[in-house]
C-alpha cells in the first residue's frame, strides 16, 4: 500500500513537471511515448486504489496552468482533452460504452448492435485554441491551458493567415467560440529548422513543439513570421445551437469561411471507423501534415448531450493512436564511418529500439556540428524520431537522465580505417577581392585511396551504373578485390585477369568471364561518364556533364584553373577549388595516367562547348577577379574604356579616373600591383586564350555604331517599355546610358514624371525626347519596338 502511494506521488511529481514542460513551456524533455507510459502507469495504480485519487491528480486534469505572461482567459465551456485507444480492442470497448449509454442494442461476436454514427477526422499534431467571434467578428484568441482558464493569444492567432477576421456569409449565431487545431505543415518545420539553422536561432525537434512554440509567443511578429495553420473541428460557446450533428456544424463553419479537415468522413458504426483508421494509416506519411491519430466522435449532438462528460474526456469521443514516431533509447556509441570522399561521419549506435514498428539500432548525425549542437554524450538517454520514410535521427538528449559515467564524443585524430591524419574541412569564400578561410563542418581522412575505406566506395561509385557501369561487381566482390590486394586504384580493374577473380566467393568460371568483358567494354566511356566516375568531391552527374560539354576533352578539364572554372554553369568558387587540386594531386594524375595506359578511350571530346565560348566577355572576366569594390559595373566600364587585361593593367592613373571613380580606380590600381593578382589574372586570361575563347573587346564592337560614344541618360517612366529594355536598345545602337545628367551627355529621354533630369537637361540645352520621339528614333536606326 505504501510502495503503491509513494509511486503515485512520484509520478504524480514527475508528470506534473512534463506537463509543464510541455504545455507551459513548449520544451517537453521526453518523447509523447513515454509521458503516456507514465501516465498510464499512474492511471492503473489509481484504478486500484481509488482512495487515493485526489482532484490535483494528472489524471484528472488537462493541460497545465497557463503562463501569467500573458492574460488569462475563462473557458465558459471548459476545454477538454481526449480519451485515448491504442489497439482495436480499445476502441470496440469504446463503441461498446457508447452504445451501452445510448440505450441502444450491444451486439456480439455475430454483429446485431446498434451501429452508431461516428464522425472521423485525423488527430492534427499541434496545440488547441479557442477564437471568439462576436457577431462575426474574431474578437479574441485563447489557449486551452488548464481547460478552465487560458491565455489570450488574440494578437498572435491574428497573424495566422488562414484564420478568419471577419466570418463570410450571415446567419452565425452572435457568440459563436471555435475550436480548433493551431499546426505547422511539415514542409513548413522543414523550412523553419533550415532557416533557424543557418541564423543561430533555436530549432525544433518536431512540428508539434515548432507550432506550440511559435504560436504562444510574447512577440507576436515572431509568430507572423512562422508558417502556422489552423483546422477546425468543433464548437465551445454558442449563443444559439447550429446543427443537430457534429459533421454538420463543421460544414456549417466552413460555409463561414473557417478551415475544416479535408478528410472529414462519416462512419456508420465501429467497423467502418476501424477502416477509416486504417485507410489514413496507410496515407500517414503522404499526408502534408503530421497527425497522431484518429479523432471519432459521436455525431449526433442530442447523443453526446446524453453520453456527457469524465473528469478529462468527453464520453462520447476517442483518440485512436498512431504508433509513435519518438522514442526513447541509450546511445551506446558514436562510430566514425569512412565516406568516399574521406568525409569521416559520426554515426549513432543506440541500444534497439521499436519506433513506429521498425527497429533502429543506428542513426546519422551528420557532422560533428550536429553532435555539439545537440550536446551529445555517449551513455545519454536520448528521444530518437523516425518520421515517414526519412532515416532515423536523434533529436534530443534527455539531460535529466544522463549518467555519471557519460563521455564526451570526440573526432578521432586517425582514421578508423587507414590510420592517417584527420583534417577539419576549410571554406574559402571569395568576396571583393579577400579570400575569407573559416571551418567546415565535415572532417576528412586525408589517406585518399591509400585508405581502404576511401577506395571501396571509390572502386564501388567508378563502377557504378551511372558511371563506368561494369555490371557484375557488387560491392561485397569489390570488398573482396581490395581486401585481398588485387585492386588499390581504379584502374587496377583493368588488370584483373581471370584467375585474380575466379576465387572469390560468388564468382565461378562462367561469372567470371563475364565480369572480365563487362570490364573491357567499359573502355570507351563518354567524357561525363568519365569525369563523374572519378568521384571527384562535390561534382556529381550534371556537373561532370557540364565540365564535359563546356571544355569538350579531359585534357582541359585536367589544367583549367579554378577561375577558368567559375566561368561554367553552376560552379563556384569553392567546387572550381575541388576540381583543380583533384587533378592537381599527384596520386590522381597517375590514376588517369594508368586508366589510359591501360587503353580506355575517353569519347565525345572535342571543341570548346559554343555556349561557354560565347559566355565570356572582357567585362565579366574583369568581375570574376573579384577586384575589392569593382562591383559587374565598374568591371564593364573598365572593358569598355580600356579593351583589353593588359590595357587594364597598364592603364595610367588619368586614363583610370576617366573610367571609374576615385575609390575604384585606386583599388584597380592598387590590385594590379599585386604581382600575384597580375600573375593569376594573366595565367587565367591565357588559359582561356588557348582553350580557344576570345573575348570581343567591347571597345571594337561599339565603334562603328550609330551612336558610339554617345551618352544618354533615360528618366521618368515610359509606357511603351521598361527602362531597362530602353536601355538595351540604346546598348545595342553602341551609346552609354548613364544615371546623371552633365553638360558631356548627348540626349536624355523623358517619359511622364520626370524631374530634375528633366530640369537641368533643359538648363544645359541639351536634346530631349519623349518617348514617342524616342520610339521613332529607335524605329529609324531599324531598332524592333
Ligand atoms: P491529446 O493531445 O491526446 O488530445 C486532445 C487534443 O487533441 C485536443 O486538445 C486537441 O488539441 C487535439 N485534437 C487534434 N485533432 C482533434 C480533433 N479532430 N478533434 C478534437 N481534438 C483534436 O491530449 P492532451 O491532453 O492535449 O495532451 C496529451 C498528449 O500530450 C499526449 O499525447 C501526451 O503524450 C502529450 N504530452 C507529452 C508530454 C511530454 O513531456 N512529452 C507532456 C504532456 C503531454
Amino acid at each position: 500500500m505504501t510502495a503503491a502511494k509513494n509511486r503515485i506521488l512520484e509520478l504524480r511529481a514527475e508528470l506534473d513537471q512534463h506537463n509543464y514542460r510541455y504545455h507551459v513551456l513548449d520544451e517537453p524533455s521526453i518523447p509523447d511515448i513515454e509521458y503516456d507510459r507514465l501516465f498510464h502507469e499512474l492511471k492503473a495504480l489509481e484504478a486500484a486504489n481509488p482512495e487515493l485519487v485526489t482532484s490535483d491528480s494528472p489524471t484528472q486534469r488537462v493541460g497545465s496552468a497557463a503562463l501569467s505572461a500573458f492574460t488569462q482567459v475563462r473557458h465558459e465551456v471548459p476545454m477538454l482533452s481526449l480519451g485515448n485507444a491504442f489497439e482495436e480492442t480499445d476502441m470496440r470497448e469504446f463503441d461498446r460504452r457508447v452504445t451501452e449509454g445510448l440505450d441502444l442494442p450491444v451486439g456480439d461476436l455475430f454483429g446485431g448492435g446498434a451501429a452508431v454514427e461516428y464522425s472521423c477526422e485525423p488527430k492534427l499534431d499541434g496545440l488547441a485554441v479557442s477564437l471568439l467571434y462576436q457577431d462575426g467578428v474574431l474578437v479574441r484568441g485563447a489557449t486551452r491551458g488548464d481547460g478552465t482558464t487560458g491565455e489570450d493569444i488574440s494578437v498572435n492567432v491574428r497573424t495566422v493567415r488562414n484564420i478568419p477576421l471577419k466570418l463570410h456569409g450571415t446567419g452565425w449565431p452572435a457568440t459563436l467560440e471555435v475550436r480548433g487545431e493551431v499546426f505547422m505543415s511539415k514542409a513548413g518545420f522543414e523550412r523553419l529548422n533550415a532557416t533557424q539553422l543557418e541564423v543561430g536561432g533555436k530549432t525544433f525537434a518536431n512540428p508539434r513543439n515548432a507550432a506550440a512554440g511559435s504560436l504562444r509567443q510574447l512577440d507576436s511578429k515572431i509568430t507572423a513570421n512562422r508558417p502556422l495553420e489552423f483546422c477546425c473541428y468543433g464548437i465551445g460557446q454558442v449563443s444559439a445551437d447550429i446543427a443537430e450533428t457534429h459533421i454538420g456544424n463543421l460544414q456549417q463553419l466552413k460555409a463561414w469561411g473557417l478551415p475544416i479537415s479535408h478528410e472529414l468522413k462519416l462512419a456508420n458504426g465501429i467497423a467502418e471507423c476501424l477502416a477509416y483508421y486504417r485507410d489514413i494509416g496507410e496515407r500517414r506519411n503522404a499526408l502534408p501534415y503530421e497527425i497522431d491519430g484518429v479523432v471519432f466522435k459521436v455525431n449526433s449532438i442530442a447523443a453526446q448531450r446524453e453520453l456527457g462528460f469524465r473528469a478529462r474526456e468527453p464520453r462520447w469521443a476517442i483518440a485512436h493512436k498512431f504508433p509513435a514516431m519518438e522514442e526513447l533509447t541509450e546511445l551506446l556509441d558514436v562510430e566514425f564511418q569512412v565516406g568516399r570522399t574521406g568525409a569521416v561521419t559520426p554515426v549513432a549506435r543506440l541500444k534497439p529500439v521499436k519506433v513506429a514498428g521498425v527497429t533502429v539500432a543506428n542513426a546519422t548525425l551528420h557532422n560533428m556540428d550536429e553532435v555539439a549542437r545537440l550536446g551529445l554524450m555517449i551513455g545519454d538517454t536520448v528521444i530518437i524520431r523516425r518520421a515517414g520514410d526519412v532515416i532515423p535521427q536523434v533529436v534530443q538528449v534527455v539531460l535529466e537522465r544522463r549518467p555519471d559515467n557519460a563521455r564526451p564524443v570526440k573526432i578521432p585524430e586517425q582514421c578508423p580505417v587507414c590510420g592517417s591524419h584527420v583534417e577539419r574541412t576549410q571554406l574559402v569564400k571569395r568576396s571583393k577581392g579577400r579570400e575569407t578561410i573559416s571551418e567546415g563542418a565535415v572532417y576528412r581522412c586525408v589517406g585518399r585511396l591509400a585508405c581502404g575505406a576511401q577506395l571501396k566506395q571509390a572502386i564501388i561509385h567508378f563502377v557504378s551504373r551511372r558511371a563506368m557501369d561494369i555490371e557484375g561487381l557488387g560491392d561485397k566482390s569489390v570488398e573482396q578485390l581490395v581486401d585481398e590486394g588485387l585492386v588499390s586504384s581504379p584502374a587496377d580493374l583493368y588488370a584483373l585477369k581471370f584467375e585474380d577473380i575466379v576465387d572469390l566467393e560468388g564468382f565461378a568460371e562462367v561469372s567470371s568471364n563475364k565480369l572480365l568483358s563487362a570490364i573491357e567494354g567499359s573502355k570507351k566511356p563518354g567524357l561525363a561518364r568519365f569525369i563523374y566516375a572519378l568521384g571527384i568531391p562535390d561534382v556529381g552527374e550534371e556537373t561532370a556533364k557540364v565540365l564535359a560539354r563546356s571544355l569538350g576533352s579531359l585534357e582541359r578539364v585536367q589544367r583549367a584553373l579554378p577561375q577558368v572554372l567559375t566561368y561554367l554553369p553552376d560552379v563556384g568558387l569553392e567546387v572550381a577549388h575541388e576540381i583543380h587540386s583533384f587533378f592537381e594531386d599527384a596520386h590522381n594524375q597517375q590514376v588517369i595516367a594508368d586508366l589510359l595506359k591501360h587503353g580506355l578511350q575517353i569519347q565525345d571530346q572535342g571543341d570548346l562547348g559554343a555556349e561557354f565560348a560565347a559566355s565570356t566577355t572582357l567585362g565579366g572576366f574583369l568581375d570574376k577577379l573579384h577586384i575589392p569594390s569593382v562591383g559587374p559595373g565598374g568591371a564593364q566600364k573598365l572593358a569598355e574604356k580600356f579593351g583589353s587585361l593588359q590595357g587594364v593593367m597598364s592603364a595610367d592613373w588619368l586614363d583610370m579616373r576617366q573610367a571609374l571613380p576615385e575609390k575604384q580606380a585606386n583599388s584597380v590600381r592598387e590590385f594590379f600591383a599585386s604581382e600575384e593578382n597580375r600573375q593569376l589574372a594573366e595565367a587565367a586570361e591565357k588559359q582561356l586564350a588557348d582553350f580557344g575563347m576570345h573575348w570581343q573587346s567591347e571597345k571594337k564592337v561599339v565603334e562603328g555604331l550609330p551612336l558610339a560614344g554617345q551618352t544618354w541618360v533615360l528618366t521618368g517612366s515610359l509606357e511603351l517599355m521598361s527602362r531597362d529594355v530602353a536601355k538595351d536598345k540604346l546598348e545595342s545602337l553602341g551609346a552609354k546610358v548613364a544615371g546623371s545628367v552633365s553638360a558631356k551627355t548627348h540626349c536624355v529621354v523623358a517619359g511622364p514624371g520626370a524631374g530634375s533630369k528633366l530640369t537641368k537637361a533643359n538648363e544645359l540645352g541639351l536634346k530631349v525626347l519623349d518617348e514617342e520621339a524616342f520610339v521613332g528614333f529607335l524605329k529609324d536606326h531599324g531598332v524592333p519596338v
